[in-house]
């Protein structure tokens, strides 16, 4: 079957019982149904499941992810459900060995410079929540058991909740369907990679002992970690480490079994009074080979998997969908062509590749057995984390990376850079710094982010005029800020090294796609239509695609 499906044949599509299809309600699926919701996309979102997840799982969430959640009005809910991460406190041999603050560590760099502990259960249910304003709702108890492309749509076999099956025709398939993705095995795309031999544990506890309360606690052994997140409410604390080898083979081992090993390495003093939640479970390392098979996507653990360190699984498959949905949503309103959408899996794949190779190699220092790794873990790590972090360079990188803002699509196709700006000025494919600008002379001062709107491209115009007239012919697919200048703004800008004249085209998901000094309307249209948009005016283009 051709991957890349021609402009011809989308246009040729019958009626649809949706455009898109979404398979698998967790975080994934849920912002993915919330991003089409919003754009005015008809999709259907199914789960086989009875109901929203009850475990916690993924704990932390990041500030690129509470970024995307402002944008879709669900920030002030997950701040006011969860817990800020204020300081990790480093333990090894009974004793704590640094303080680690990491309150405001991405300050100037996000309007979240923290992470926020808030389980993976409160995400969902807040993200399904929100999906009532766009009139959707979950499909519980709906099992995608085989589906069918054709060049002009799919065909899915959904089993229903009274167990009868019936076809559903989309123009598209989103496979959020998690590490045993069912879309992924039947659109014949392989996952390569390998399980860890480590088994992690998991505990939702009550417990009380040397932990510094609503903080991080990492207690550092020989043969691996413990971390202790704390959770809402008082004494609640979320558990995570590896097994010992002698009990990772065990299938039914229980709270109690495990308690032992915990108490050990986190102090005499440490007592549970209560465990809602207990869980083993054996991590994988895989990448699904392609992210897209003609009208089918994946998307989330369904596209890869990893070590949990840095507690990057959950926000990545957000991000996988935030990057799909607003190139589907054009696509399938007619504004723009379906090559548009081969730039999702060039885009994410790299990142998933990354993501893999460095929480691969964090995993394996932090579990490895040698004797060299143990003391180094128990004796060394601890202070010069500590040392390092006091260092704002160091501070600043490992937030863009572990807050995942620092992530680019530098080399794909939709990132153009023009000459003329400096190096160190933000580039094509970077997610646009996060500034508090005057968007009026002696106006009062904003926030950028709040300004963007995350349905359209955005331009910002800074040093010269805007085009004004020009710019509005593109219609309700571009809205233009203009900067004007004032030493507040100069200032501002300066800290993300933006001097002079200069112009930005943030696409819809807040990355640069084209950038330049003088801005010219030919450049920006030229751009857009280069990148597969189709620009108001031209009466020959379809009103919408499938
Ligand atoms: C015990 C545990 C602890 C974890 N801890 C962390 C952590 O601390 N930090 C972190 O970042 N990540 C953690 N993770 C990983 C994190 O939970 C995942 O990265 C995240 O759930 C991925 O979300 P998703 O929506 O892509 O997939 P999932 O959450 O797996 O959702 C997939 C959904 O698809 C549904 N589905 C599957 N097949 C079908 C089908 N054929 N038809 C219909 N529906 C289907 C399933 O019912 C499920 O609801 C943990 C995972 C586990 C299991």
């Amino acid at each position: 079957m051709a991957r890349h499906i021609s402009n011809a044949i989308y246009r040729s599509a019958a009626d649809m019982d949706t455009d898109v299809l979404i398979v698998g309600a967790g975080p994934t699926g849920l912002m993915l149904a919330n991003q089409l919701g919003r754009r005015g996309i008809r999709a259907m979102i199914v789960d086989r499941h009875s109901g929203p997840a009850q475990q916690t799982r993924a704990m932390a969430v990041h500030a690129r992810t509470l970024e995307i959640y402002s944008k879709l009005g669900i920030a002030e809910r997950a701040l006011a459900l969860g817990k800020q991460g204020n300081a990790a406190n480093m333990w090894a041999e009974g004793k704590r060995r640094a303080r680690i603050p990491i309150g405001d560590i991405g300050k100037s760099l996000s309007p979240f410079p923290f992470v926020l502990m808030l389980g993976q259960d409160d995400n969902e249910r807040i993200m399904g929540e929100r999906l009532r304003d766009w009139g959707m709702a979950v499909q519980w108890n709906t099992e995608l058991v085989s589906f069918e492309q054709a060049s002009d749509r799919v065909t899915a076999t959904l089993k229903q909740p009274d167990g009868v099956t019936r076809k559903l025709i989309a123009a598209h398939i989103a496979g959020c369907d998690g590490g045993h993705s069912t879309v992924r095995e039947r659109s014949g795309i392989t996952f390569p990679g390998a399980p860890y031999e480590h088994v992690f544990f998991v505990a939702d506890t009550e417990a009380t002992g040397s932990m510094v309360p609503d903080e991080l606690n990492v207690y550092l052994l020989r043969d691996g970690f413990h971390l202790f997140f704390p959770m809402r409410g008082t004494d609640r604390w979320r558990v995570i480490g590896i097994l010992p080898k002698h009990l990772r083979e065990r299938d039914d081992l229980t709270f109690e079994e495990a308690v032992p090993e915990i108490r050990h390495e986190a102090g005499a003093a440490l007592s549970f009074t209560r465990c809602s939640w207990f869980s083993t479970y054996r991590i994988h390392h895989r990448c699904a080979e392609r992210f897209r098979e003609g009208r089918c996507f994946l998307l989330g653990d369904a596209a890869h998997v990893h070590s949990p360190m840095g507690g990057q699984g959950m926000n990545t498959g957000l991000q996988d969908a935030y990057n799909l949905a607003w190139k589907l949503a054009l696509v399938i309103s007619g504004k723009a062509d379906a090559d548009v959408l081969d730039t999702y899996e060039a885009e994410r794949i790299p990142v998933a590749h990354r993501l893999l190779r460095t929480t691969d190699r964090a995993f394996t220092l932090v579990v490895s057995d040698s004797w060299v790794a143990g003391t180094l873990r128990t004796r060394i790590v601890a202070r010069i984390a500590a040392f390092a972090m006091t260092l704002s360079r160091v501070r600043r990188i490992a937030f863009r990376t572990i807050s995942q803002i620092g992530i680019s699509y530098r080399e794909s196709p939709l990132s153009k850079m023009l000459p003329g700006l400096p190096g160190g000025a933000p580039r094509a494919g970077d997610r646009f710094p996060w500034l508090r600008l005057r968007f009026q002379a002696n106006g009062p001062i904003e926030d950028l982010f709040q300004k963007l709107d995350d349905t359209r491209y955005n331009l910002i115009i800074i040093g010269q005029l805007a085009p004004s007239e020009e710019v509005s012919g593109l219609g309700d697919l571009l809205s233009a800020h203009v900067i004007p200048d004032d030493a507040h703004n100069a200032r501002e800008l300066a800290r993300v090294r933006i001097h002079g004249q200069a112009f930005y085209l943030l696409r819809p998901d807040g990355h640069v796609g084209l950038a330049g000094t003088r801005l010219e309307l030919g450049a920006l249209t030229r751009y857009l239509s280069e990148s597969g948009i189709r620009i108001q005016g031209n009466k020959d283009e379809p009103a919408r695609n499938r």
